[in-house]
């Protein structure tokens, strides 16, 4: 079965308008499809109510939490869209995302690049402001040559747009999810380098709180890291999530719906959707 659980549209930082990326996924043969934009149910609300043939599209949401500092990304899948706890957990960190865009756009003034805030909102459909958009428009101006050095200069981990107090902590986001009668997944765990230990502790505190998923298999993550995500995820009894973090033609992610198979000996958390 083709699946792929983890994917943007443009009400977060992904390209493609939410209809555009069904339709790739339809051509692709995507059967089971969850859109996650960062901190919003904005396609799904855009999309209830239609169906789209062979596929089926399972609402989804990934939020971004602070874990003893870090910046950690918790997949919801299967909420209930209209669940009052996770809609007001919504508003606060879309609150905390405006919050935030205006401290990054103080830390890069402080750099010497006034007023980025307002390119940002330029880049962002939709309302949502995130780094991608600050990073749009570092490049517009000519300050650095594209995305990838925009983050590694001014904005990815330890740099000065890099803010992530202001999430909610794990614990409440999987609470919210939860409460959505939806499966938390922890988001991508090889993106966040941390070493095994800090990795066995993060899903000590994910399972502990509630969290019953981790995304074995992420974009374009290599197989020797997918086999030792495997074995984490049998070790903690968690369900095993796929997917392709796919955030449009033009930016540096992998192919929507194209992801290497699960290794062998984990339950796939969509034999339950
Ligand atoms: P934010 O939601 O504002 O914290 O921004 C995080 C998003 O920035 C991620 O979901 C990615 O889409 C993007 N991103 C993170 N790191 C990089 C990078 N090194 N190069 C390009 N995009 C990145
Ligand atoms: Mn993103
Ligand atoms: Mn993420
Ligand atoms: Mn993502």
């Amino acid at each position: 079965m083709r699946v792929d659980l983890h994917c943007h549209t443009r009400h977060s930082d992904g390209e493609l308008d939410a209809p555009d990326l069904l339709a790739l996924a339809v051509e692709r043969g995507v059967e089971l499809l969850a859109i996650t934009d960062h901190d919003s149910l904005g396609a799904h609300d855009e999309l209830a109510g239609q169906s789209f043939g062979q596929l089926q599209l399972l609402s989804g949401i990934e939020l971004s939490t602070s874990w003893r500092g870090r910046g950690v990304h918790i997949v919801g899948l299967n909420v209930d869209t209209d669940n009052s706890a996770l809609r007001a957990g919504i508003a606060a960190q879309q609150q905390a995302r405006q919050l935030r865009a205006e401290i990054i756009d103080t830390k890069l003034a402080k750099l010497g690049f006034a007023d980025t805030l307002a390119g940002a909102r330029h880049y962002a459909a939709n309302g949502f402001i995130g780094r991608p958009h600050f990073a749009a428009e570092l490049v517009a101006r000519g300050a650095v040559k594209d995305t990838a050095s925009a983050f590694k200069k001014y904005l990815g981990a330890g740099k000065a747009g890099d803010i992530k107090e202001q999430w909610a902590d794990l614990a409440s986001v999987i609470e919210w999810i939860t409460a959505a009668g939806g499966v938390a997944v922890l988001a991508h765990p090889d993106k966040y380098q941390l070493t095994r230990t800090k990795l066995v502790e993060l899903l000590g505190d994910f399972t502990a709180a509630g969290g019953r998923a981790m995304e074995v298999v992420s974009g374009n993550q290599t197989a020797a890291s997918s086999r030792q995500l495997a074995q984490l995820c049998r070790q903690f009894d968690l369900l095993a999530s796929s997917g392709s973090d796919y955030h449009g033609p033009s930016l540096p992610w992998a192919s929507l719906g194209n992801q290497a198979p699960l290794p062998g000996g984990l339950t796939p958390v969509w034999a339950q959707f």
